[in-house]
């Protein structure tokens, strides 16, 4: 049977961090098994917020590190960078006639980077949603891997695959969004301040680089509060985020304990401890990072290495790729000898 195709892709603006391994390459690692999968470093999309491109090799070379450390193989999967696939940016400039300013304009994800750059609204910001269409269309992939921030950009994907198919005839499938559990993860930062993310709010987030004193300040210092007021109450999102890493990296007894100290707490009778339940997971943290941060650490250090994966990764996106465009040059009328 032929196997479905699955994308997805990490920008190269700093250091992976625990909502990247949650709501993405955790995902990735087991999809690499039961399908055709690519996953590239997105260092074009990174150039659009981060223009000062003096760090960027060693940011490339850091994401493709940390993906191959979480568990993906590079012999199973295409693994490779964004800039080194030209026909993407050929797709893009296609894309872009079909995508409307209104639409784009309307996506929480421009909306957040206005707010946080309002000195740099450049047009590829804007069209990001496009370039990430072009990135999964060009391998015609069914499954994209994401978090929960990237449910709307699936959408628009959706709507430029109907445009074109209607415009030019079927050439691509429609993609979706994809993760193993019921529900797209969110992880939020550790003060309850939006999701994690690589270069905001740094000392809230836990990385995958972060030494053991580090995990163990940054838990500590975990947004919480005085406990619920009544018994089996709706967690606040921070202490569900506590909840969740938990689930992630502790054993399910612990969970249980936790769980039920918090059910039959109420106001004056605050069973749950939040000082031990961030000790517990500080622990269990350094022990679930430090061997990603070690094999990291090693790959990073053998670059001839990085290289030919990086090389071989790109020749194998190629042949699906130069697929993709002949396909839909064919579909546009842009063939002529
Ligand atoms: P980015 O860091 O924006 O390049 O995102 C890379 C991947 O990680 C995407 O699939 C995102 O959906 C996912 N991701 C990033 N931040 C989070 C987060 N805080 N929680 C869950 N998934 C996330």
């Amino acid at each position: 049977m032929l196997k479905e195709t699955v994308l997805s892709g990490i920008r190269s603006t700093g250091f992976l961090h625990l909502g990247n391994y949650f709501g993405a390459i955790r995902n990735y690692v087991r999809m690499q098994e039961e399908y055709n999968c690519y996953f590239f470093v997105a260092n074009w999309h990174s150039l659009t917020t981060h223009p000062d491109t003096s760090e960027l090799r060693t940011s490339v070379h850091r994401v493709m590190a940390e993906n191959i450390a979480c568990g993906l193989d590079p012999e199973k999967v295409a693994l490779y960078v964004q800039s080194d696939l030209p026909e993407i940016a050929e797709l893009y400039l296609y894309l872009n006639t079909m995508a409307y300013k209104g639409e784009l304009e309307k996506t929480p994800t421009f909306k957040d980077k206005v707010r946080q750059n309002p000195e740099n609204v450049n047009a590829a910001l804007l069209t990001y949603p496009v370039l990430m269409a072009a990135d999964i269309l060009i391998h015609r992939a069914v499954k994209v891997p994401v978090g929960k921030d990237q449910e709307q950009h699936l959408e628009i994907a959706r709507n430029y695959v109907q445009r074109f198919n209607h415009r030019y005839g079927n050439v691509f499938p429609e993609p979706h969004a994809f993760n193993y559990g019921s529900k797209l993860v969110k992880i939020l930062s550790l003060d309850g301040n939006g999701k994690m993310s690589k270069s905001e709010n740094q000392m809230n987030t836990l990385y995958l680089a972060d030494e053991d004193d580090q995990v163990i300040k940054k838990i500590m210092k975990a947004k919480t509060d005085s406990g619920p007021s009544t018994p089996n109450e709706e967690k606040p999102d921070y202490i569900e985020n506590l909840f969740t890493l938990l689930r992630e990296v502790s054993a399910p007894d612990v969970v249980k304990k936790y769980e039920d100290d918090f059910n039959n707490s109420s106001a004056g009778n605050c069973i749950i401890r939040y000082g031990d339940l961030k000790k517990q997971l500080a622990e269990d943290m350094v022990q679930f990072i430090t061997p990603i941060r070690e094999k990291v650490n090693a790959i990073l250090g053998d670059e001839n290495y990085l290289k030919s994966v990086m090389k071989i990764g790109a020749e194998k996106a190629k042949v699906s790729a130069e697929a993709t465009i002949t396909a839909v040059r064919e579909a546009m009328n842009l063939n002529y000898h």
